[in-house]
């Protein structure tokens, strides 16, 4: 089995055990493959998250996102020497993509590291230079930002990842839909505008899909799966989003629709670790969105057959993949 996404709390502010122990962890489950992919450094301090400044100041804390993302990858490299019999450690980073600036910055550093380096897990965490994953109150000033009009939000997003994808071509794309994280359940929205209201038209978010609701996303959706197609991408089902209590992992089936059809269903698994309590987090209920849900032919992965080698994706069949010995392992458990 594999997991394709994945920090830790030595690298991380917001990572909580250090990195060894979750390799072990991703050991004793069974995994074949398991890609450690850590956020590589911001470099423009207006996207320093608190606690990062917190105790040091921005400077320094610029100075400090540097030097652990080389540190991780030193460290990655030996554990991958070292542990080369016991599990196929890949690695990558995760492209943060805040605007433009960066995702060139990102360019840099892959180029820079690209003998360590060997994929990328390309996200959209900004829309207008605000985060979106990192807590309720700047998802709504980012909403605010569009004059609280959802659609034009949801625009930006996959406008900004049309950029990343054409600039980076990331091997696997990240959390394709991560703008529902902090979207309220409840939020009423007008159909045809896209703006957050209560009016006679408008309806409840979580009974519809956005992405079926509004032809003019759902055209930049398709536009960018066509793309990562194109290019030999994948798209990742990602587990932390059941993790964070959501209905559906990242992509929702909404969008999974549309990669089978647009994208030849290249999908990949990822964990989105950022401790051992997350390591194959939901996969069980992952198992089931693939084979019940979204019944795919095909599962893909990352594989790196020689350490010194470039990585290749390679397919699994839907039962190679629901008889692989690792759903057989008692120390996986459900997610609540
Ligand atoms: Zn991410
Ligand atoms: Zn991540």
């Amino acid at each position: 089995m594999h997991s394709h996404h994945s920090h830790s709390g030595d690298y991380v502010a917001h990572g909580a055990d250090p990195l060894e122990d979750i390799v072990d962890r991703a050991k004793q489950l069974g995994f074949d493959t398991y890609c450690l992919t850590e956020h590589m450094p911001r470099f423009d301090k207006k996207y320093l998250y608190p606690e990062e400044i917190e105790g040091v100041g921005n400077e320094k804390a610029i100075d400090q996102l540097k030097q652990n993302f080389s540190r991780f990858l030193g460290h990655a490299k030996q554990i991958k020497t070292r542990e080369k019999d016991n599990i196929n450690i890949v690695i990558g980073t995760e492209i943060e993509c805040c605007d433009i600036d960066h995702i060139e910055y990102a360019r840099t550093i892959i180029k820079e590291n690209r003998d360590t380096i060997k994929f990328t897990v390309g996200s959209i965490h900004h829309i207008n230079e605000i985060p979106i994953d990192f807590d309720q109150l700047s998802w709504n000033r980012c909403l605010a930002s569009f004059n609280n009009n959802l659609k034009d939000m949801l625009i930006s997003y996959y406008e900004l990842q049309f950029e990343m994808l054409q600039r980076v071509q990331p091997l696997v794309v990240g959390h394709f839909d991560l703008y529902k994280l902090y979207l309220p359940r409840n939020t009423r929205v007008d159909p045809l505008s896209g703006v957050v209201c209560e009016n006679e038209n408008s309806v409840v978010v979580s009974e519809f899909s956005l992405i079926e609701m509004w032809e003019t996303v759902r055209n930049l959706v398709i536009r960018n799966l066509k793309y990562i197609k194109l290019y030999g991408g994948t798209v990742e089902i990602n587990s932390s989003g059941l993790r964070k209590k959501l209905k559906e992992p990242y992509p929702g089936s909404d969008i999974c629709q549309l990669v089978k059809k647009f994208c030849d269903g290249r999908f990949v698994l990822s964990d989105d670790s950022h401790a051992v309590a997350h390591v194959a987090v939901c996969y069980l209920q992952l198992r089931e969105y693939i084979v019940d849900v979204l019944q795919l032919q095909n599962v893909y992965y990352i594989s790196q057959e020689d350490p010194e080698d470039t990585v290749t994706v390679k397919s699994m069949s839907i039962d190679e993949f629901k008889n692989h010995k690792f759903w057989n392992n008692s120390m996986l458990s459900r997610c609540e």
